[in-house]
């Protein structure tokens, strides 16, 4: 199916509280069928940015349609379009997984057999049968993004926004998250999504926009954001200075720091290239303490186009 519009365009959004300016002029296009990751640290403007598109609070300025329509003038019809989880979640943890699946299936008015069928459906495939029957309060952070995620599916939007959909999880969830997330890309649908982490919009995002104090500051494919910082290195620590000396001589373009007695060169971090660069050493005997590779990832994108390091490191690798 192909749709004549983007899923989501947003031009020159402005949003500002008292003399706070919180939203500074986005412009956003996300193609339907697409992930689109919003990627910030803290109080960058992410979940601002998901109310204003979720039709939950007003914008400023600035024109946004959402699956063709305008929520300022037909704020029913986006509603109809999306469905939005994360901080501001519909779940009700003195419910069962169950009843608050069903509670949503009223309130999208599916008639009992077809609300019945969708919650059992939705409970299979978030791994959450054995569960259904107990309360919410009981459930580990995973299964609760993953209720919070089914209850958004009752009524089949075509527009997903995901606030911070991993933030607090443990590795093995957030990697079941991401899965289910994929599987649903792969049903045709609109994902937006904000994010801290960098690995999680590296991961999933067919383009990434990063927002740095309401203004983005980059937009692109992550391989196309990875393209515009220097490329990857090696860092060498050596014994002594002297070794340092050597080697500075030798890889004429590396950066070195006398006091960590490091080296960095330029490499692009293959086994050959690596190998390549440890026989130099070796035929000149120079010794060599510790060597690390780094390969650019999107932190080092963030620190470019930002001059400040990324505070929440992405923890898993
Ligand atoms: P993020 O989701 O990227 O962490 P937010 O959109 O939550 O950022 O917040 C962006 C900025 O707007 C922050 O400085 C926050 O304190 C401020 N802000 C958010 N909501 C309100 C509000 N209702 N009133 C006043 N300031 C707000």
């Amino acid at each position: 199916m192909s749709t004549p519009h983007p899923a989501i365009r947003v031009t020159g959004l402005r949003k500002a509280y008292g003399k706070k300016l919180v939203l500074d002029g986005i412009d956003l296009e996300v193609p339907a069928g697409t992930i689109f990751a919003l990627l910030g640290p803290n109080g960058a403007g992410k979940t601002t940015t998901v109310q204003i598109l979720s039709t939950l609070i007003d914008a400023d300025a600035g024109d946004i349609r959402i699956d063709g329509r305008d929520p300022a003038r037909d704020p029913d019809a986006v509603r109809d379009a999306i469905g939005v989880t994360g901080q501001f979640s519909a779940v009700d943890n003195l419910l069962t997984g169950e009843e608050n699946l069903k509670l949503m299936a009223d309130l999208r008015h599916l008639d009992r057999a077809a609300g019945r069928r969708r919650v059992a459906e939705l409970l299979d495939r978030f791994d959450l049968v054995e569960a259904a029957r107990k309360p919410v309060v009981t459930y580990s952070g995973g299964m609760r993004r993953r209720l919070d995620l089914a209850m958004t599916l009752v009524g089949s939007p075509r527009v997903i926004f995901l606030d911070e959909p991993t933030s607090g999880l443990d590795p093995r969830s957030r990697r079941t998250m991401w899965q289910v997330i994929r599987d649903l890309v792969g049903g045709g649908v609109t994902i937006f999504l904000t994010t801290q982490y960098l690995e999680e919009a590296d991961q999933l995002a067919d383009r990434i926009a990063l927002l740095d104090h309401g203004r983005l500051v980059a937009e692109g494919t992550p391989d196309e954001l990875k393209r515009r910082i220097p490329g990857g290195h090696v860092q060498l620590r050596f014994t002594d200075p002297t070794g340092l000396d050597l080697a500075a001589r030798m890889f004429g373009d590396g950066s070195r720091d006398d006091d960590a007695l490091t080296l960095r060169i330029p490499n692009d971090g293959r086994v050959r290239s690596l190998r390549t660069l440890l026989g130099r050493l070796d035929d000149a005997s120079i010794e060599v303490e510790e060597l690390s590779v780094h390969t650019p990832d999107l932190d080092d994108v963030f620190l470019t186009l930002t001059g400040q390091p990324h505070k929440e490191r992405a923890t898993v690798r």
